[in-house]
This record gives C-alpha cells, sequence and structure tokens, in this order.
C-alpha cells in the first residue's frame, strides 16, 4: 500500500487512483528564462522517485510536464516585469530562443541525474487557444472582472479559496503581498489575461476577445493539464513556494469553470540552501548540475545526496556532503562491481525497502535497507539481484558499476602532479589559504585530493 502526504488534506493517506491501474500525474515545470540550480533539479528528481515507485506498484503513468516561456512575471502578485522578455534582455537573444536555449538546459541537468522526463513537453505558447477558451468559460459563468491592465478571476466568488493553503484570508489582507495593481477587487485576485502595454509591441503577444496581450501565468496549467489529464485527475506536483498562490489559483480557476474537484493528491517539494543559506545571485552560490560536473564531480553522487533528505525536508547542500556523497557511491559500486550473476534475491529487504519507499517516498530509509543488505551474509548473487531491483528507483545506474569504476581510473597528467608538490611544500610551511588555492585548481582540473 502506497501512502502520499497530500497537501490538500494536510495528511498522509492511502494513495488510490480514479481508474487504477492508470495514473494521471501533472507536473509544473521550469520558466526557461535563466539556468535551472541544483535547488530546481531536486524537485525533478523528487517526481522522479515518485514515478518510479509508482511503476515499481505497477501503476500505469501518465506523466505530463509544461514548460513555462510566457507569461510569468517577476511577482506573483501580477506586478513587474514579464521573465522571459526580462531574461531576452540580460542574455541578449530573442525569447524564443532563451526559452530554446535554456530548456535545453534544463533537459541536460535531467538527463544528467537519470530522471525521466515525458517525451513531449507542454509549452505555454502552444496552448494559447486552450487557455483563452478557459477564461471565456469563466467570463460566462461571472467568475471574471476587467480592469485597465487585463482581464482578472474574482477570488471572493470561489468558495474555499484558502483550502489548498490553509491560509487566514484576514492574516493574508495585513500580509506583505499587498502590491497594488489598479482595479483589483480582493488582494488575492490574480490575472487571466494581460494587455499588451499600449504603445509598445511585446515578443509574445496574440489576439483574444479582449484584446491583445498574454496569458496571466496560473491559467496555462489548467488548461493543458485538464487536456492532458481530463478535468478530474490523481496527482499534481510542485514545490511548496507553488502553494499559496500558483496552485491555489490553479485550483480556484479549473473547479470554478468545471464545478468538479480537480485534482487528487497535492505533492510538494521543499526547498534547498546551500551552505545553509538561500542561494542567490548576489552570494554565487546558485550553483547548476554543469557546476557540479566540471568540479569532477559525478552528476549521480548528487542524485544519491538528494536521496538522504526526505523530499518535504528542507535539504542542505554543501560540497563536503557532495563528496561524502561521492565517496558512499563509489563504495557501493565497488561492491556491486564485485558480484556474480543475479539469482534470487533477499525477500526480507526487498520488503523492508518497498515499505519504506511506500511510506510517503522514505528514500533516506530505503538507502539505509541498501547498506543493510551490503552488510548481510546472503550471497553475491543475491545482493546484485535485490540491490538491482531496488535501482529502478535508486537511479544510480548500478549494474554499469564494472564500467563506471574502470573509467573513473584516469591517468594523473604532469601539470596535477606538479600542483601537488607545490601544495605539499605550502602545507609544510602551514600555508594553508594558498594551499587551499592549489587544492581548488586541481579540483577545477577535475580530480580530487585527499589527505590520508
Ligand atoms: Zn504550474
Amino acid at each position: 500500500m502506497l501512502k502520499l502526504y497530500n497537501t490538500l488534506s494536510h495528511q498522509t493517506e492511502e494513495f488510490k487512483p480514479i481508474n487504477p491501474p492508470h495514473v494521471g500525474i501533472y507536473s509544473c515545470g521550469p520558466t526557461v528564462y535563466d539556468y535551472q540550480h541544483i535547488g530546481h533539479i531536486r524537485r525533478y528528481v523528487g517526481d522522479d522517485i515518485l514515478i518510479r515507485v509508482l511503476k515499481f506498484n505497477k501503476f500505469d503513468i501518465k506523466h505530463v510536464m509544461n514548460i513555462t516561456d510566457v507569461g510569468h512575471l517577476t511577482s506573483d502578485a501580477d506586478t513587474g516585469e514579464d521573465k522571459m522578455e526580462k531574461g531576452a534582455k540580460k542574455f541578449g537573444k530573442s525569447v524564443w530562443d532563451l526559452a530554446k536555449m535554456f530548456e535545453n538546459q534544463f533537459k541536460d541537468s535531467c538527463r544528467e541525474l537519470n530522471v525521466e522526463l515525458p517525451k513531449d513537453l507542454m509549452h505555454a505558447t502552444d496552448y494559447i487557444k486552450e487557455q483563452i477558451e478557459l477564461i471565456k468559460i469563466l467570463e460566462e459563468k461571472k467568475f471574471t472582472y476587467k480592469t485597465k491592465d487585463g482581464i482578472y478571476f474574482d477570488t471572493s466568488k470561489f468558495k474555499d479559496y484558502f483550502k489548498l493553503s490553509g491560509q487566514n484570508p484576514k492574516e493574508l489582507k495585513a500580509g506583505a503581498r499587498v502590491e497594488v495593481v489598479e482595479g483589483k477587487r480582493n488582494v488575492s485576485d490574480f490575472a487571466l489575461w494581460k494587455f499588451s502595454p499600449q504603445n509598445e509591441k511585446r515578443q509574445m503577444e496574440w489576439e483574444s476577445p479582449w484584446g491583445v496581450g498574454f496569458p496571466g501565468w496560473h491559467i496555462e496549467c489548467s488548461a493543458m493539464s485538464m487536456k492532458a489529464l481530463g478535468e478530474n485527475f490523481d496527482i499534481h506536483t510542485g514545490g511548496i513556494d507553488h502553494i499559496n498562490i500558483h496552485h491555489t489559483n490553479e485550483i480556484a480557476q479549473s473547479e470554478a469553470a468545471t464545478g468538479k474537484s480537480f485534482v487528487n493528491y497535492w505533492v510538494h517539494h521543499n526547498f534547498l540552501t546551500v551552505d545553509g543559506q538561500k542561494m542567490s545571485k548576489s552570494l554565487g552560490n546558485t550553483y547548476t548540475v554543469g557546476d557540479v560536473i566540471k568540479k569532477g564531480f559525478d552528476p549521480l553522487a548528487l542524485r544519491y545526496l538528494y536521496l538522504q533528505t526526505h523530499y518535504r525536508q528542507e535539504m542542505n547542500f554543501t560540497w563536503e556532503a557532495l563528496e561524502a556523497a561521492q565517496t558512499a557511491l563509489n563504495r557501493l559500486r565497488k561492491e556491486v562491481a564485485s558480484f556474480d550473476e543475479p539469482k534470487i534475491g533477499c525477500a526480507e529487504y526487498e520488503k523492508e525497502f518497498l515499505e519504506a519507499v511506500n511510506d510517503d517516498l522514505n528514500m533516506p530509509k530505503a538507502l539505509s535497507v541498501v547498506w543493510e543488505v551490503l552488510a548481510s551474509s546472503y550471497p553475491k548473487t543475491a545482493k546484485a539481484e535485490t540491490l538491482f531491483k531496488f535501482d529502478e528507483i535508486l537511479g544510480l545506474n548500478l549494474k554499469d558499476s564494472r564500467q563506471i569504476l574502470e573509467s573513473q581510473k584516469k591517468e594523473i597528467p604532469k601539470e596535477v602532479k606538479k600542483l601537488l608538490e607545490e601544495r605539499e611544500v605550502l602545507r609544510k610551511a602551514k600555508k594553508y589559504e594558498e594551499a587551499d588555492k592549489i587544492r581548488n585548481k586541481i579540483i577545477e582540473m577535475g580530480f580530487k585530493v585527499e589527505d590520508r
């Protein structure tokens, strides 16, 4: 029995699909205006684990993900610049080229981490017609009103607007989210369609029954998810930052339009910090998967590191922790590389593992079962059978352990050897700061330095 924490009911529940064994899942995808960093990617690895666990439980998955390439403003309160237009200026590209470039960076990062993305990602700009249709329904049902700046959803007309977030509307009014949009009736109202500014040509804009403009950010996910999965479907995922506004608004506009319950299970992933701090440009700590690879790590060591923290807990990333994860993964590979052909597995550990992953995706527990198997007295053939089965969820390429270890045994070039000697001299002279600089240089060249 698979149990998942459902943000909507605020508790852990047994997972029961609408139409078993079929399961429909929608994941909010990236806004492709900048690099996806390791905090973003943690979420997609989390989704990947969820999907692998569902498959392990013999469910038949239809997974849908969108790419936001229009309409996402820098502020969630429908003010500020369009993220895409802003990114285009920053990188000196057209919005369309920008979208392509960062979608590729996102896909590459996922591929490196063994995240299986849906084959066809849905682009918001390919479904403008569907979004307009949905707004028309909301207009007919009198959930909308017009301001100078666009068409808005009147949240006071939707009962249970705060059911997902559990927020108190009174606190919201007093809170920091009061950014003035002229003509907005309630603080929580949100744009369905925004008009293009007069006398200004946007790179992305479309005709609509209300005038030339572009869709609000939230409407795309309702329009595309319902088109792909139906008006009521099983699971919707996203980051915890989506709960209060984006997903709350998705529920309001979808249920207002259809009169049906929209999604049965809401799964939300927690954040990642770096050295205990929020990632930010000014701190220079917004690392990407590319940075991890450049420093000489196996990207799957990052996946291993992610698995060590439960998805609903905040995770703190440090380079030391990544090194420890790399060491653990290498040890695991060394063990696995010594295995013979798999035969019958270790039944009681397989049961324990299944219980862990089915308990709201408890991957830290599942990893500990991996090490229990290795430490057990089972023959290597049985261990192999069991660990390869686990790897369907872990996604650590354990079957390739031998080849991976072989390819890691690189020849150490002369320059690196020379740097190592220089570092030794500095360390003996207790000039640690300079020695560390050389160490970093060596790491940048793709090697690790371990003092034993
Ligand atoms: Zn979304």
